[in-house]
């Protein structure tokens, strides 16, 4: 008998036979002799369709209301599965983030958690209660509603199997498991049987939406056992790992996966003069528009110039575009240009500590493609490069298949 953490995502709760198919799923378990704590989030579309009426009412939408808004769509899931486990005679208790105290900080719209309290949940699993819980929201010291950035119940799923010490927390999705890449743009990507926090991590933070940062992060630091799999057919999916237990399978493995994001922008300033404190000039700006700045590149020109190019999301394209705009004539720059048409590919894996080369055979894999690479980035367990993104379904395949990933070594 184990305590069990289920995660279910919007395609799993999609429908309403859906979701009587996973309170069928989870009685499966719970007959097993489980206790059973499931994560849910909103129907798929629901927080989309949600965003579009804000936006409707105020383009720029954010905040508290926002928080508000969205923390409905995973309401409305929680009430109907515990309605449908009461329907096949199963006692259960739905609660949102808040009715938990799911406590997070006052960062609207990404927040944080800071506490979990357990009680409740105990006392219902004691009682032999399902509990089904609200994923993506929590309340602020204030009790204002806040939630935890898109994807986020992946985190709630989480953390409450670290607060509950749950033997396992598993996010079932729409996929078996978490693969090479996006198994809907390479179709031969394999499933991985593990994968290490650390290169999840990397995956999850360049673009892999199969699990949110925030949840890798979590797990790693509260060592909970987490596993990604399908919620409509059975099998092992990927438990992700410690470096330690993956040991020798990730040692051969050159690369693991291959990440990318479409949700790139780039920004740069031509002909600024090199003198101490240009980046700060540039950059200091748009961190206060609470901008993140992703990858930066300067270099400096034969007349002594330096031109300045750095990436944000897309979303804070235009933003930062102004910001620029307005210091551009104070720093004396020559010509402020953007591109908002460009996205980053990413390959990571442990093993590229251990083997030089694994760069070069990516720029030489993405020239075969006559793909122009426009930045290039690296740390001890990844590659990235951004590109035009008309090259991004061609360069992750080219990847895929020059690194060989659909074999297993
Ligand atoms: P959920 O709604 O269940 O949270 P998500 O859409 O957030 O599901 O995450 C699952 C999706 O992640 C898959 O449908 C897949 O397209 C995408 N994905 C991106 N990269 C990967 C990867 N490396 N392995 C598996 N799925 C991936
Ligand atoms: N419903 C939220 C979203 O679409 C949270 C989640 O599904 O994880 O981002
Ligand atoms: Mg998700």
């Amino acid at each position: 008998m184990a305590l069990l953490v289920q995660k279910y995502g919007g395609t799993s709760v999609g429908s309403i036979a859906r979701i009587e198919a996973v309170a069928d799923k989870v009685i499966g378990y719970k007959d097993q002799g489980n206790d059973m704590v499931i994560v849910v989030s909103a129907m798929s579309g629901e927080t989309n369709r949600l965003v579009g009426l804000a936006q409707e009412i105020d383009t720029k939408a954010k905040g508290r209301e926002l928080d508000v808004l969205l923390t409905t769509g995973e309401q409305v899931t929680i009430a109907l599965l515990a309605m449908a486990f009461e329907k096949r005679g199963y006692a259960a208790r739905s609660y949102t983030g808040g009715q938990v105290r799911i406590v997070t900080d006052s960062a609207h719209n990404k927040a944080r958690i800071k506490s979990i309290d357990s009680e409740n949940i105990r006392t219902d699993l004691e009682a032999g209660r399902i509990v089904v819980v609200a994923g993506f929201q929590g309340v602020d010291e204030e009790s204002n509603i806040t939630t935890l950035g898109r994807g986020g119940s992946d985190t709630t799923g989480v953390a409450l199997a670290a607060a509950l010490k749950a033997d396992e927390c598993q996010i079932f999705t729409d996929v078996d498991g978490v693969y090479t890449t996006d198994p809907r743009v390479v179709a031969d990507a394999r499933r991985l049987k593990t994968i290490t926090f650390e290169e999840m991590l990397e995956m999850a933070s360049l673009g892999s939406k199969v699990l949110q940062i925030r949840a890798v992060e979590f797990a790693q630091k509260y060592q909970v056992p987490l596993r990604v799999l399908s919620s409509f057919e059975e099998g092992p999916g990927t438990l992700i790992t410690s470096d330690y237990e993956a040991g020798d399978i990730m040692e051969q493995a050159l690369i693991s996966g291959i990440a990318f994001n479409r949700d790139e922008a780039q920004l740069t300033v031509n002909g600024v003069p090199d003198t101490p404190g240009i980046a700060y000039q540039i950059l200091g700006p748009v961190s206060d528009a609470n901008i993140e700045v992703d990858m930066i590149l300067q270099n400096v020109g034969a007349d002594g110039t330096t031109d300045f190019t750095f990436t944000v999301h897309r979303n804070d394209y235009d933003t930062a575009l102004a910001s620029l705009q307005k210091t551009a004539k104070t720093l004396g720059a020559r010509e402020i240009s953007g591109n908002n048409k460009i996205v980053k590919i990413s390959i990571v894996g442990v093993g590229m500590r251990s083997h030089a080369g694994i760069a070069s055979r990516m720029f030489e894999i993405l020239s075969k493609e006559a793909i122009n690479i426009l930045m290039i980035s690296t740390s001890e367990i990844k590659v990235s490069v951004v590109v035009d993104e008309k090259y991004l379904e061609l360069g992750v395949r080219a990847l895929h298949e020059g690194f060989d990933l659909k074999h297993e070594i």
